[in-house]
């Protein structure tokens, strides 16, 4: 599927750093990625955000594109991605938003795109909804791009796509942290579905049957009822009271679209409202 023309113009008229070739793949993949909620992080000017946008409308889904605007490490004065026609004269520094909603309002996306403007670590804190897809392409150090997957990978549902950006498994070709989350992802039980230049695309496997891991007595219930009857506790103290493997039993969970797994992360473990809590409520009988 590529990008239809009136929106092709737009995107190749934003600034950005998405290749034609990536570009059409990861609308392709978002067009699979079906309805619900859609997650960019990193939106810059928007040339992504027009290639999420177009497939997030044909799809029935919306798209929240998160940045806080400013301009990432390489995009600073002095280093070799730095537009200075990019500066706003009124802080002196980067700013993005502009060009984003122009891109946006171009390409008459408005409606279908939520512009959120902040750090992943503020947004990262209050969300807590399911994502259909998320692309990660923000803050390229470690820290963050770690930060970012483990923030919100854990929120693609089940079948649900995620697709990162700038991933070079060869550190002659650029940098590595991209590259390390993919492999965390693959770790994950995230599939690879297809390689597009630096643009990865996995899907999160099909959840595997909740009532499996929720026969009564089974280490999943245990640990449910667990988290549910002791609200607060920390992973290492959900261990010391259940003597499970909190992490293993957990994932099962997590993979069950029982529990968020940065609350895991955490140590804050938090039963999902919905399916979560009647699933508790069916093991209290
Ligand atoms: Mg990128």
């Amino acid at each position: 599927m590529t990008l239809p023309a009136p929106y092709a113009a737009v995107a190749a008229a934003t600034k950005g750093f998405l290749p034609p070739d990536e570009g059409a793949a990861l609308h392709a993949a978002a067009a699979d990625a079906g309805p619900g909620l859609w997650l960019e992080i990193g939106t810059y000017c928007g040339k992504s955000t027009v290639h999420l946008g177009a497939a997030a409308r044909a799809a029935g889904a919306h798209l929240v594109t998160l940045d806080h605007h400013r301009g990432s490490e390489e995009n600073q004065p002095g280093w070799e991605w730095h537009d200075p026609s990019l500066v706003d004269p009124y802080t002196g520094r980067l700013e993005t938003l502009p060009s984003l909603r122009h891109a946006l309002w171009d390409a008459g996306l408005d409606e279908v795109v939520s512009v959120l403007v902040g750090t992943t670590q503020q947004v990262a804190g209050w969300w807590t909804s399911q994502l259909a897809l998320l692309f990660l392409d923000g803050n390229h150090t470690e820290q963050v791009a770690q930060h970012d997957y483990a923030a919100f990978a854990s929120h693609v549902r089940p079948g649900g796509v995620l697709a990162v950006h700038d991933v070079f498994p060869d550190p002659a070709d650029g940098g590595q942290p991209p590259w390390h989350v993919v492999q965390r992802a693959v770790r994950d039980g995230f599939d690879q579905v297809s390689v597009t230049g630096s643009l990865r695309v996995l899907r999160r496997s099909a959840a595997r049957p909740a009532e499996a891991r929720l026969e009564p007595g089974s280490p999943g219930a245990r640990l449910l009822l667990a988290i549910s009857g002791h609200p607060g506790l920390s992973a290492a103290e959900l261990r010391h009271l259940t003597g499970l493997d909190v992490a293993a039993v957990g994932r099962g969970l997590l993979d069950a679209g029982l529990v968020t797994s940065s609350r895991f992360a955490r140590g804050d473990c938090w039963v999902r409202t919905g399916s979560g809590a009647r699933a508790v409520a069916a093991l209290r009988g």
